[in-house]
């Protein structure tokens, strides 16, 4: 087993490949893999592709070789977030408008694993700010061990969950306490998209020339508004699309907000509810996060709701990414990369995702239901202590 030691001590950063392969040749254990929007934009670098160049396809087929039974995708679960966060952000909206000073905003999104240590150890006396949704990888997680394992008719034990994320903080994340059962983590082992690559090359297979295939079913159904979760601003881009569909009741006259897209350190804009002017922030970077922050403790922050994304660019970015050696053209590409699988994709919106519909009504009941709560939901922990 391979152990990468940060310089600073901060971080460990475990390669759990090993574990992988043990578990895909142990034929008592039933090993799915889900793939978070950001890979399928970056993965082709470590096959010498162009950077931008989508392999979606590739990616599925590539783990079908290696021997997944099922190959899903994280958007299946960031389709999920957007159905429990945006019912979250329109519930708090209400409330605060209706004059309930109990009930505080701006909500902050809290998918990437990174953003959560940081406000924890930084701002833990704002840790109820924050959005109580699980971040993508975790809802999968979580589903996985109880809705999909419950179909297949196998113990969660018995069900091994990998993950493969752009992102080295998504390991810290499946070690998380409150994600484990019996002590049996909802995510077993994260992989990073460079670790994948890896893998890949030591299996001899040859990754262009793989066929086009598609992801398996029911968690790997997805929606435009899932992929964009990759870049900064498209988490925020697909909870409007949704939250304002809930909320208005009417169909959006446009689908594509670009006033929420961009690479700016700090963005924000107004987006029309009709007649209710949602106001939104945008960060990513940690350093930009911490003035947004600064703002709120002081009272000033003007906005409803705020993503916070850590990584440069947002998870196209990301530590276990393919080095971009700071390079801003590539992950402007990765970046175009994604809004063109938005653009492909028959469905574009979280909550028209039909398996998301089918998981609701076979199993959770409505978003932020008690269920959901249990399952989907998550708490913060002051780390000063
Ligand atoms: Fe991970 Fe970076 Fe994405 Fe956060 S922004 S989830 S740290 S890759």
């Amino acid at each position: 087993q391979c152990v990468a030691v940060c310089p600073t001590g901060a971080l460990t950063e475990v390669d759990e490949t090993g574990n992988v392969i043990r578990a895909l040749s142990d034929p008592s254990k039933t090993v799915i893999v889900q793939t978070a929007p950001a890979v399928r934009a970056a993965l082709g670098e470590e096959f010498g592709m162009e950077a931008g160049t989508l392999v979606t396809g590739k990616l599925v087929a590539s783990l079908k070789q290696l021997g997944f039974d099922y190959v899903f995708d994280t958007d299946f679960a960031a389709d999920l977030t957007i159905m429990e966060e945006g019912t979250e952000l329109l519930n708090r909206l209400s409330k605060h408008l209706s004059g309930d000073k109990d009930v505080k905003l701006p909500i902050l999104t809290s998918c990437c694993p990174a953003w959560v240590k940081f406000f924890e150890h930084q701002f833990p006396e704002m840790k109820d700010i924050p959005s109580t949704a699980r971040s993508p990888q975790q809802m999968f997680g979580s589903i996985a061990k109880t809705y999909f394992a419950d179909k297949l008719g196998i113990n969660r034990e018995d069900l091994v969950v990998v993950s493969i994320m752009p992102c080295v903080a998504k390991k810290y994340e499946c070690g998380r306490e409150e994600f484990k059962t019996n002590d049996n983590p909802d995510v077993d082992y994260a992989l990073t998209t460079r670790e994948l690559a890896a893998l890949i090359k030591i299996s001899n297979i040859d990754f262009r020339t793989l066929p086009n295939e598609t992801f398996d079913n029911p968690l790997g159904e997805s929606t435009g508004a899932a992929v964009i979760f990759g870049t900064t601003g498209g988490v925020i881009e697909a909870a409007v699309r949704t939250a304002y569909e809930i909320h208005t009741k009417k169909e959006l006259p446009r689908i594509d907000f670009a006033e929420l897209r961009g690479m700016e350190g700090i963005r924000k804009a107004t987006i029309d509810f009709d007649g209710l002017p949602l106001k939104i922030g945008i960060a990513h970077g940690l350093g930009n996060a911490r003035k947004l922050l600064e703002d709120i403790q002081a009272g000033k922050s003007e906005f409803h709701a705020i993503e916070i994304m850590s990584c440069p660019g947002g998870c196209i970015g990301g530590g276990g990414q393919p080095y971009h050696h700071g390079n801003a053209e590539v992950l402007k590409k990765r970046q175009m990369a994604i809004y063109q699988e938005d653009k492909n994709k028959a469905i574009r919106k979280s909550h028209e995702n039909p398996h998301i519909i089918e998981l609701y009504k076979e199993f959770l009941g409505e978003p932020m239901s008690e269920k959901a709560h249990h399952l989907l939901h998550t708490e913060y922990f002051d780390r000063t202590e």
